[in-house]
């Protein structure tokens, strides 16, 4: 089922062959709830509680394949949610460090990631928007829910050559990619209508 997926997702555009090899690797089953099982190899996304969803995996792959990951690249991952982004990034080698601001999903996942041996860096409870001062600059910053503004914090979080890939937008977002030319140069490009669940900003 998975060679599958990773067939549909390579008829709908995916080329790097890492990502999808990755997708042929990962069992996506066992991000999701139970119930779901069965549909976890369909080109969808699905609740994972706390009212926010496992992405599609055409995006997953289409936003990992922005970032152009090469081993040992220290990635900033906003949004853990299932982890399954999460998964696909160390599959690609790369060192991840990733934030999720929901208490319940941070401690799900942080356990699961445990059970399965995945080991990013760092899993943080925490909110997105600030990016993380203290492990900056990255080489790749991944967002993984809707921003209604790119947060500065994270443009000043990339290493120059580095790549921050972000959905923006309020009720459907614009796929965006920003390639850092200097320490204040800018490459902005977009890429398509998506759908997120939103990035929230926290308010205190
Ligand atoms: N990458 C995830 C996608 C989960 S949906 C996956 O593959 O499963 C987006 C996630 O972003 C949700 O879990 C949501 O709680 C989280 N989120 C929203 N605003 C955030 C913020 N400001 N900081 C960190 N995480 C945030």
């Amino acid at each position: 089922m998975r060679n599958k997926l990773a067939e549909v997702l390579s008829d709908k555009g995916i080329k790097d062959i890492n990502v999808l090899k990755a997708i042929k690797k990962i069992p996506r089953h066992l991000f999701l709830d139970s119930g779901f099982e069965d549909h976890a190899y369909q080109d969808k996304a699905f609740p994972i509680g706390a009212d926010q969803t496992i992405s599609q995996p055409y995006t997953v792959a289409f936003q990992t394949e922005l970032l152009r990951i090469k081993p040992n690249n220290k990635i900033l991952e906003i949004g853990t949610g299932s982890g399954y982004q999460t998964a696909v990034l160390l599959n690609l080698k790369a060192k991840v460090y990733t934030i999720e601001r929901q208490l319940e999903l941070f401690k799900k996942t942080k356990l699961f990631f445990g059970k399965m041996g995945y080991r990013p860096k760092k899993i943080i409870f925490g909110d997105g928007y600030k990016g993380l001062p203290e492990e900056a600059p990255f080489d790749g910053i991944i967002v993984t829910a809707g921003a209604p503004e790119v947060p500065k914090a994270l443009m000043s979080q990339l290493k120059v050559g580095g790549r921050l890939v972000i959905p923006v937008g309020i009720d459907e977002q614009v796929m965006t990619l920003f390639v850092r030319k200097s320490g204040k140069e800018f490459e902005k490009k977009e890429l398509g209508s998506f759908r997120f669940v939103p990035l929230l900003e926290d308010k205190n």
